[in-house]
């Protein structure tokens, strides 16, 4: 395989199950890519299909050198799929692609064209929305609006994992090593220079999306717990509301009682009751909130990404 020249772009294809979208893919990604007229490498990764995908791929890497597998030992999700084919890739720039024909190829040329521009990422942006059911775009719009407010990243339900990166931000992926992660996510947390590509979602062509609402809602947390710490404060800000609140109400009440109850309170022993009760659950949130802040930090420190990305693109001194 390595008589074959570099190639200048790898194509990172995740595949579980997709053996009736794979023929139909892979001849008009081949068509595409032919006619860009430089070399290239398409990296299939199987995710531990059950179905024929990997024998197909083999059939195709008998005649086409430039197709390359990958294949998982189980299904480890597309997060893995897509990490696994960036690790190998071996091009200038490599491009990310869902099999299942969702993604055009025949933006495939634009993408190359705004990398050749200068742009480090390129990122498919979906117009005319999802193809997906009105529940799960809801779904989606309400994470990415309350996500982009917690981590300040550019993240929106329409830019797509149909993207583009450069060699210097694929070694810098390369470098990060956290187990829970979303592949697009952490390109968004790298940054660089990055450009849109406007495309329409296609319709699955063949079988359904492998995306439960079970395994979206896990996938969002997945993304939350990955690219945020704020929830964990949440507790603790409630706490600092709850505390100093039930603190006064207590003290005015017994102030008040002290005083012979010039307020006409006539508090009940429920009342008091409710405001200690209040109290403590103040305290306890406070001091979870503490633990939170706590663990935030060693969250982070266990992610060991690197401290900030110098964007070797731009020459130093
Ligand atoms: N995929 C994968 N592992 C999985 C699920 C999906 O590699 O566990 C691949 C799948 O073959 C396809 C891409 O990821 O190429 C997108 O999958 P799907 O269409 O199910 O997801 P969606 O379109 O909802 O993002
Ligand atoms: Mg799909």
């Amino acid at each position: 395989m390595s008589k074959r020249p570099e190639p200048i772009l790898s194509v990172v294809v995740p595949l579980y199950n997709e053996a009736a979208s794979l023929p139909e893919f892979y001849s008009a990604l081949k068509n595409v890519l032919d006619g860009l007229g430089l070399a290239y490498e398409i990296i299939f990764v199987n995710d531990g299909s059950t179905d024929p995908s990997a024998e197909i791929v083999q059939a195709y890497k008998k005649d086409d050198g430039a197709v390359r597998l990958i294949s998982f030992s189980r299904n480890f999700g597309k997060e893995m799929a897509t990490t696994a084919g960036i690790h190998k890739a071996g091009g200038q720039a490599t491009l990310i692609l869902d099999a299942d024909g969702q993604h055009p190829v025949d933006r495939i040329p634009e993408f190359v064209a705004r990398w050749r521009g200068g742009a480090k990422v390129v990122i498919g942006r979906r117009v005319g929305g999802r193809q997906t059911a009105f529940t799960k775009r809801l779904g989606y719009k309400l994470f990415y609006g309350v996500f982009r407010r917690l981590t300040g990243l550019r993240l929106h339900p329409d830019l797509s994992d149909f993207r583009l990166i450069d060699r210097a931000v694929q070694v810098q992926f390369n470098q990060l090593t956290e187990h829970n992660r979303v592949t697009r996510g952490l390109i968004d947390w790298l940054g660089y220079e990055r450009a849109y590509v406007p495309y329409t979602e296609n319709l699955r062509r063949h079988g359904t999306a492998t995306y439960s609402y079970s395994k979206l809602f896990k996938h969002a947390l997945d993304w939350a717990i990955s690219l945020s710490i704020s929830p964990l404060y949440i507790t603790a800000y409630i706490g600092a509301v709850v505390l100093p609140v039930a603190t006064l109400l207590g003290l005015g009440m017994l102030t008040n009682f002290a005083l012979g109850d010039p307020l006409n309170l006539h508090a009940t022993g429920g009342a008091y009751l409710l405001v200690v009760a209040l109290f403590l659950i103040g305290l306890l949130m406070v001091s979870q909130g503490i633990i939170g802040l706590y663990l935030s930090h060693i969250h982070t420190e266990t992610q060991q990404r690197p401290l900030y990305v110098i964007d070797q693109t731009n020459p130093e001194g």
